[in-house]
C-alpha cells in the first residue's frame, strides 16, 4: 500500500501543477466580481458572483449545480458530484462567496477589485477570504479525478457556498431547512480556515462562539448639575464602571456564575501542539496586538490557550456623559458599555446570556435602571477532536500535501461551523490554506497561491483516502 500512496501523492502533485495557470486565471476573473454582501448596492454582484462559481462548476462538470436563495437571502451555489460507488462516503465543502467591504479603499495599492499577481500572491478583495479557498476546492476535485484516471470522485462531493457569511449568515438556518433533503452527509469539510504560518502548517479543530451585549444604567432622564445634585443621587456611569471592574478577577477569571461549568479543557495533545508551534512573543505582539506592549489574560494559559480554547469577556466600548472638549460639570444620565463573550465548547450562548443577566441584576446598584440587549443570539462554538478519525485523515492528507508535520490549533474568531454540525449532524473537520497575515477585512487582502495548491492537494488525497473502506466505516459510525 505505500507504493501506492506514494505513486498517488506524485499524481496529485502533477496534476495540480498542471492547472496551475488556469487555477489563477479563473480565480483572478472571480475577484473582479465586487460580491460585497453588506452592501445592497453590491447585491447584483453577489449575485453575479453566484452565476460565475455555477457556471465554472458546470464547466468543470459537476452534474448537479443549483443556486439557493431568494426574497432577503442572497444567493447561494450548490453542487452535486455523486461518486461512481453509491456506498462511498459523501462530502460537504462548505465556504462562501460574498466579501468584506473595501473601506479605507485609499488604502489599498491598487483597486480591491482589479487582482494583480505579485510574485506567488495574488492580491485582491476575496483572494483569501474566501474565494481562493472556495477555488482550492474546485482545483481539488479537478486535480483528483485527473490523478486517479475516474471520471466521478471517489466519494460524493458536495459544495455548499453562501453568500451572506459577512453578514453573519442570518438565514443560513433557513437555507439549511429549506434543503435539508439536498444536504445529507458523512462529513462537513469547512474552508474559511488558515494556517498557523507559511512554514508550520496546522490544522484547525475549532473556532469560539460569540455573544454581543449591551448594557445601559439610567439614572435619571436628564444630565443634572454635579453641584446641585451630585453626592446625592446616584452615577449611573460610576455604577457601570464597578460592574466592569467587577467582571473578571486579579486572575482574569470571568466572575459570571457558573460561567466555566461547561468550558471543556483542550486534551493534553492538543496543548503539546499549541506549545510546539513556533511563538515570539514580540512578533505575535506586534503583529496581533494592535501595538501593545505586553500579553495579559488568564493566568495558568499560554497565548494560544488563551485565544483559541478558553472563555473570554472584552468591553469594546463605553459610552456616557460628557466627552467633547473642556469639562461639563455633569452626572450622567445613563452610561452604556458594550461587551462581547467569546466562547469555547460546551459553553452556550443561551445560557451565557442568562448568566450576564443574573450578573447585572446582581450589580445594579439602587436607583439604576439596567437594561441588557443582546446583539442577535450568538453564535455557538465548536471544536472536533484531533482523535476524531475523519480529522486525523485530514492530518495524514495535509502532510502529504504539505512534506512536513502538521499540528492542531484552533481559530479565536467565530462562524457558522457549529450551525452546520448541529444542524447536519455529522462531524466537521476544516481544511483552510491562508495565513494569519493575509489582511482579510482589511486593505490590500491577499494569498499565497503555493498553499492553496497545497491545499487543493491536501483535498484531492482526502478524497481519495476518505473512500478507503475503513475510514468510510469509521465516518458512518
Ligand atoms: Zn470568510
Amino acid at each position: 500500500m505505500a507504493g501506492d500512496s506514494r505513486h498517488s501523492e506524485r499524481a496529485e502533485r502533477a496534476a495540480v501543477a498542471a492547472l496551475t495557470d488556469s487555477f489563477v486565471a479563473g480565480l483572478c476573473e472571480w475577484i473582479r466580481i465586487p460580491s460585497i454582501g453588506v452592501e445592497p448596492t453590491h447585491h447584483v454582484d453577489v449575485r453575479r458572483s453566484a452565476e460565475w462559481l455555477a457556471k465554472e462548476l458546470q464547466q468543470d462538470g459537476w452534474p448537479e449545480v443549483e443556486i439557493w436563495g431568494d426574497g432577503p437571502t442572497l444567493p447561494a451555489v450548490f453542487a452535486c458530484w455523486p461518486a461512481a460507488d453509491p456506498q462511498a462516503p459523501t462530502v460537504l465543502v462548505y465556504g462562501h462567496h460574498d466579501v468584506q467591504p473595501v473601506d479605507p479603499v485609499e488604502r489599498w495599492e491598487h483597486p480591491p477589485f482589479e487582482p494583480v499577481i505579485s510574485g506567488d500572491e495574488i492580491r485582491g478583495r476575496g483572494a483569501s477570504d474566501d474565494k481562493g479557498q472556495v477555488a482550492m476546492h474546485l482545483l481539488a476535485v479537478k486535480a483528483h479525478l485527473a490523478a486517479t484516471g475516474q471520471n466521478a470522485p471517489s466519494v460524493t462531493v458536495k459544495l455548499f457556498v453562501e453568500g451572506e457569511e459577512e453578514s453573519g449568515s442570518p438565514h443560513l438556518r433557513k437555507l439549511l431547512e429549506d434543503h435539508r433533503n439536498r444536504l445529507g452527509c458523512d462529513l462537513v469539510v469547512f474552508t474559511d480556515t488558515a494556517l498557523h504560518q507559511r512554514d508550520a502548517p496546522t490544522i484547525t479543530t475549532g473556532q469560539r462562539g460569540v455573544l454581543g451585549a449591551e448594557i445601559t444604567f439610567t439614572g435619571g432622564t436628564d444630565d443634572v448639575h454635579s453641584g446641585r445634585a451630585g453626592g446625592a443621587i446616584p452615577n449611573p456611569a460610576t455604577a457601570l464602571a464597578k460592574l466592569i471592574a467587577a467582571l473578571h478577577d486579579d486572575d482574569n477569571r470571568i466572575q459570571l456564575e457558573g460561567f466555566y461549568d461547561d468550558v471543556r479543557e483542550p486534551s493534553t495533545k492538543e496543548r503539546e501542539d499549541y506549545a510546539a508551534l513556533p511563538f515570539d512573543e514580540r512578533e505575535w505582539l506586534a503583529r496581533n496586538g494592535g501595538g501593545a506592549q505586553e500579553t495579559s489574560g488568564e493566568t495558568g494559559y499560554s497565548t494560544f490557550e488563551r485565544i483559541w480554547v478558553r472563555p473570554t469577556a472584552e468591553v469594546n466600548g463605553i459610552s456616557s456623559g460628557y466627552t467633547g472638549p473642556g469639562l461639563k460639570t455633569i452626572i450622567p444620565a445613563s452610561a452604556t458599555a458594550k461587551i462581547s463573550f467569546r466562547l469555547v465548547p460546551d459553553q452556550h450562548p443561551h445560557k451565557v446570556k442568562d448568566q450576564l443577566e443574573r450578573f447585572v441584576a446582581q450589580h445594579t446598584p439602587e436607583g439604576i435602571r439596567a437594561e441588557v440587549s443582546l446583539r442577535g443570539e450568538g453564535v455557538p462554538p465548536y471544536a472536533i477532536s484531533p482523535d476524531d478519525p475523519a480529522n486525523d485523515a485530514v492530518r495524514t492528507a495535509m502532510e502529504l500535501a504539505f512534506d512536513q508535520p502538521v499540528r492542531f490549533a484552533r481559530a479565536g474568531g467565530s462562524g457558522p461551523a457549529a450551525v452546520l454540525q448541529q444542524f447536519l449532524g455529522v462531524p466537521l473537520v476544516y481544511l483552510g490554506a491562508t495565513l494569519p497575515d493575509d489582511r482579510v477585512h482589511a486593505p490590500n487582502e491577499r494569498v499565497v497561491v503555493p498553499l492553496l495548491l497545497k491545499g487543493a492537494e491536501a483535498a484531492a488525497h482526502l478524497w481519495r483516502m476518505l473512500a478507503e473502506a475503513d475510514i468510510a466505516k469509521r465516518l458512518s459510525r
